[in-house]
C-alpha cells in the first residue's frame, strides 16, 4: 500500500544489458545469469505475505521466475510458511518495516524496533535475515537510513498497482517502461496485480529479459550498507 505518492526522477541508463544475443538459455539457473552481460529485471512483490502470495508462488514456480518479497513482519507472523516457501523456492526477502509505518516520523529507537521486530519474524520463518530494506512508501531519511544498517532498494518502475486496481494497465506500464536493469515495484496483496504476473512474465520475456532477484541483479557485487538507496542497477557505481 503507497498511500503516498513518491515522484522521483530517476536517472536509468543502459547497463550493458542490450546485448541481447549473449543471453543465457531459457532455463538456466538464475544464478547462472550475469546481468552486466544480459538484460535483466527484479520484479518485487510489496505488503505480503497474504493469502493470495500463494497464487503468486505457484505462478512463479510455473514460470521459472524468481522475484524478490519486502514483507511485512506482522503478515509473515501471519502467513510463515509462505514466507519459508518463497524463500525455499529462491526468491529474495527483503524487510519492509513490522507494520509498514511511515519510518520518516519515528525516532532511531522506533525504526530499529521496526526492523528488527520484521528482521526476527523473518529469520524465524525463513532462517535467514534479509540484507535489505524497502521503506514503506520509498520514505526514508538520514535517520532512517542510519538505523537500517543495510541498504535500502526502491525502484524505477511504478506500477501504481495499488491505485489503479487494473491487471492490463500493469502489464502495459511494466511492457513499455522496463529497461535493462530496472527494478518494478508490484504489491501482491491486490489480486488484480497477481492477475498481471503472467502477462508481465510473457511480455518481458519476449524482450529477451532475464527475472532475477535483487542480489543478482547486483552481482558480483554484493550492496554495502551505505547511507544510500538503489532505484536500479544503473544506479549502483563501484
Ligand atoms: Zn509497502
Amino acid at each position: 500500500m503507497r498511500r503516498r505518492l513518491v515522484i522521483s526522477t530517476l536517472v536509468t541508463a543502459l547497463c550493458g544489458g542490450t546485448l541481447a544475443g549473449t543471453a543465457v538459455p531459457a532455463g538456466a539457473a538464475p544464478a547462472a545469469v550475469d546481468c552486466r552481460r544480459v538484460k535483466c529485471v527484479a520484479l518485487t512483490f510489496d505488503d505480503g505475505p497474504v493469502a493470495d502470495s500463494r497464487r503468486l508462488l505457484g505462478i512463479l514456480k510455473e514460470r521459472n521466475v524468481k522475484a524478490t518479497f519486502y514483507l511485512v513482519g506482522k503478515n509473515v507472523q501471519r502467513y510463515p510458511t509462505t514466507a519459508r516457501d518463497a524463500h525455499r523456492a529462491g526468491h529474495q526477502i527483503g524487510n519492509h518495516s513490522w507494520d509498514h509505518a511511515d519510518l520518516t516520523r519515528l525516532t532511531s529507537a522506533q525504526v530499529r524496533s521496526q526492523l528488527s521486530r520484521a528482521d526476527t519474524a523473518i529469520k524465524q520463518a525463513t532462517g535467514v535475515k534479509p540484507s535489505t530494506l524497502r521503506a514503506p512508501y520509498g520514505a526514508h531519511n538520514a535517520t532512517v537510513r542510519q538505523a537500517a544498517d543495510r541498504p535500502l532498494v526502491h525502484w524505477s518502475v511504478d506500477t501504481l498497482d495499488w491505485r489503479y486496481r487494473d491487471s492490463a494497465r500493469i502489464v502495459k506500464t511494466v511492457k513499455e517502461q522496463t529497461k535493462p536493469g530496472d527494478i518494478v515495484l508490484l504489491h501482491d496483496i491486490h489480486r488484480t496485480t497477481v492477475n498481471a504476473v503472467p502477462g508481465i512474465i510473457t511480455a518481458l520475456k519476449a524482450r529477451g529479459f532475464h527475472f532475477v532477484t535483487v542480489d543478482q541483479l547486483f552481482a558480483p557485487t554484493r550492496l554495502p550498507a551505505e547511507k544510500v538507496t538503489y532505484h536500479n542497477r544503473a544506479a549502483y557505481r563501484p
